[in-house]
């Protein structure tokens, strides 16, 4: 695997290769790396020529900056696991060489995202998205992939990341990778490590939970399987539930009957202890 940290020397190797005719998979990550970037990887090689892997702890995107200190740094780790994976480019930039005049962000009334942006995450972590546009753009303008490799576990970023595409009308197609779960259905994440093993088993009825709803919309109302799950989560100890959400899996406008949407998403945000995990379901 190749490492870059310089934009220009990233540049130059991938123009070179696109004139050779190669394809570009991109999966961009923050790093901590676990099986669910790894699934990534293993698209983006199965369908490219050429797998480009990013690890940037973008601070633009942290609402929280405490949650941007105790970000997980895993970095060797994070190289073996690249390299086992048979990921062809590492490119891992400082703060400065992604934002050289200052992390003020140029894309903040680039697009119009109408309600894609209000709802769920984009209420609760206000700038949140703002910052993820303005990263994954910057970062698509430097590796200008032919695919771009997104997990569906952060349900919405992709929503928004899509329309961004489609509005910016940049050449480049957008894959959804499935959610990759721990062996007893909690869906991975790079937060997980800094559960209490207590919260981490308990963690669990957070996975249960979408899919009780999921069987549930066969007999029940989006607002009352709402109200079953918040009242399940906020009965556990060190539980706090930000939302459950019942969703157009399109434009992520809440469902007041399941035959208003073609596709049926539903998202949850929940404090675990100290740690803020989320979870979706599409159906
Ligand atoms: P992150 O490093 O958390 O920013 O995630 C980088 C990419 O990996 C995003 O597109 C995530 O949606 C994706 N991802 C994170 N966790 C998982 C998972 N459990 N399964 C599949 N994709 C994931």
């Amino acid at each position: 695997m190749l490492l870059f940290k310089k934009i220009k020397d990233l540049r130059t190797y991938l123009s070179q290769q696109k004139n050779a005719g190669k394809s570009i998979g991109f999966a961009p990550t923050m790093g901590a790396l676990h099986a669910g970037h790894i699934s990534l990887v293993n698209a983006c090689n199965a369908e490219n020529d050429l797998s480009v892997v990013s690890i940037f702890v973008n601070p633009t995107q942290f609402n929280e900056s405490s949650d941007l200190e105790k970000y997980p740094r895993t970095e060797g780790a994070d190289i073996e696991k690249l390299t086992s994976a048979n990921c062809d480019v590492l490119f891992m930039p400082t703060i400065e060489e992604v934002y050289p005049s200052g992390t003020k962000n140029e894309t903040e009334n680039e697009f119009d995202f109408g309600n894609l942006t209000q709802v769920m995450e984009g209420a609760e972590r206000p700038g949140h998205f703002e910052g993820v546009v303005q990263i994954v753009k910057r970062l698509l303008e430097i590796v200008e992939p032919t695919r771009l490799y997104m997990g569906q576990k952060d349900y919405q970023q992709f929503a928004i990341i899509q329309e961004m595409i489609v509005q910016w009308g940049a050449p480049v197609k957008i894959v959804r990778c499935p959610i990759v779960r721990e062996a007893d259905g909690l869906a991975m994440s790079s937060r997980n490590v800094r559960l209490s093993a207590d919260h981490r088993k308990r963690a669990i009825l957070l996975s249960q939970l979408l899919n009780e709803a999921k069987q549930r919309s066969q007999h029940e109302s989006p607002a009352q399987t709402e109200a079953y799950a918040l009242a399940r989560m906020r009965s556990e100890p060190d539980f706090r539930p930000e939302y459950f959400t019942i969703s157009d899996g399109r434009t992520l406008q809440p469902l007041e009957k399941y035959s208003d949407a073609e596709t049926v998403v539903i998202c949850l945000a929940c404090w675990v202890g100290e740690v803020r995990l989320i979870d979706n379901v599409v159906f």
